[in-house]
């Protein structure tokens, strides 16, 4: 259920990259587009015209005035003055047509119409002077003032109409440039709002794996917690406290193996509640229970090292095993056990021999072989308690052999 979540959470987080991605794509390209429209402005509005308003001052100064004054060096003859006029005039025309075609904004066009009639008045007195000429009439009767004068004033109306297309031009390269700011600006903050969102989205998706790692780790370490709880129930006698049949088996075979294969004592006591059933029979199975777990706590507390084990074999029985003990210290072991049960002074009317809670106790203490069995060293413990039942019982019989 919570990997869902993660998932659909990425998955939110691709999608709203993409969408970002998208958006940040066209808005790139809108304004490319808005740029590339710029540039065209600059170029053909103010660039291209500016050029061509510069050939017409040169086209008056080199095709026309030159011409006159070549004619009236008589380096031109008349003719070639009137062919010279009339090529000079249409390349004026085709390029003053040429400037109108461009893209004119409401502000240019008065300072337009004013050239368009300096270029006209030019035109009739360029065409004046060549029906002269055609009409063969004197040169000097071309006054040189007046072609100066002219000259010079359209010279200057050209020259305005350049300056104020170089104004235009800054203006719109100024209008460029803030837009390519605008542009880069608009680019960063998308991408920065971009990018917060994925950190965002990111960071989240980080804390949740964080915390569902956290919960998994402390699940994982409840689950130890209850297979141990759980192992040593199950090796627990849970009347007692101690350990039960099932464990005794296992560490009996274990044990005896290893006491087998190092040579070593092995002791193995059987200890049985003297007349527990006239006891159960006097106090009640609830007192009884209470006897049984007073008893099993003294063979607990009794032993003492780490290889020596309690176990409540099943009813009123139990089976203690001491491991690397020699049969001496194991004998006093059995009469300590024995001892310590009967200091509990616990009084049980039924026992006729003492009036109170005793033990009887048979061991067995032997370096074992492995072709032995370990069978029979619980038999010779069981017929030893047995032997010690017989003697009078709240005693211990204890043998190193078979
Ligand atoms: P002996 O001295 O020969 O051992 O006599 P005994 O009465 O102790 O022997 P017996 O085997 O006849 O009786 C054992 C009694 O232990 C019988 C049963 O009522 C009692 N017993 C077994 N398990 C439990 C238990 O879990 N709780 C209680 N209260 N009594 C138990
Ligand atoms: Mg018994
Ligand atoms: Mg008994």
């Amino acid at each position: 259920m919570e990997s869902l979540k993660l998932k659909r959470k990425l998955l939110y987080l691709l999608i709203s990259v993409a969408i970002g991605l998208l958006v940040v794509g066209f808005v790139g390209y809108f304004n490319l587009q808005t740029m590339k429209k710029n540039v065209d402005t600059f170029y053909f509005g103010s660039l291209i015209p500016l050029t061509e308003l510069t050939s017409i001052n040169t086209a008056y100064h080199h095709e026309l005035e030159s011409s006159i004054y070549r004619w009236r060096e008589k380096v031109l003859s008349d003719e070639e003055l009137a062919r010279d006029l009339t090529l000079g005039l249409e390349n004026i025309d085709q390029m003053w047509a040429s400037y109108l075609s461009h893209h004119k904004s409401p502000e240019e066009i008065p300072y337009i119409s004013y050239t368009d009639g300096q270029i006209d008045i030019m035109k009739r007195y360029f065409e004046e002077i060549r029906s002269l000429a055609t009409a063969h009439t004197q040169a000097s009767a071309v006054s040189l003032i007046t072609l100066s004068d002219n000259i010079t004033t359209i010279h200057n109306t050209i020259s305005q109409l350049i300056s104020y297309e170089i104004a235009v031009a800054k203006y719109e390269h100024s209008i460029t440039l803030a837009h390519h700011q605008n542009s880069l600006m608009q680019l960063a903050m998308m991408l920065s709002v971009i990018l917060l969102c994925v950190m965002a989205f990111a960071w989240r998706i980080f804390m949740k794996i964080e915390q569902q790692q956290q919960q998994l780790l402390n699940s994982s370490q409840a689950l130890k917690h209850l297979n141990i709880k759980l192992e040593q129930a199950s090796y627990t006698d849970t009347l007692t406290g101690i350990f039960n049949r099932r464990y005794f088996n296992l560490v009996y075979e274990r044990e005896f193996k290893r006491a087998a294969r190092s040579e070593k004592p092995i002791t193995f006591i059987m200890v049985d509640i003297d007349y527990f059933k006239p006891y159960n029979d006097t106090y009640g199975h609830l007192q009884g229970d209470i006897a049984l777990k007073n008893v099993a706590n003294v063979l607990r507390t009794s032993l003492l090292r780490p290889g020596d084990f309690a176990f409540r074999l099943g009813g009123e029985e139990f089976g203690i095993i001491l491991t690397d003990t020699d049969f001496e210290n194991a004998r006093q072991m059995a009469e300590r056990l024995r001892f310590n049960v009967e200091s509990l002074n616990m009084e049980h009317k039924g026992n006729k021999n003492s009036g109170i809670v005793t033990i009887s106790l048979g061991g067995i203490c032997i370096t074992p072989t492995i072709s032995m069995g370990n069978e029979a060293l619980l038999h010779t413990a069981d017929v030893n308690l047995y032997a010690a039942k017989e003697r009078g019982r709240n005693q211990v019989v204890f043998t190193t052999t078979l």
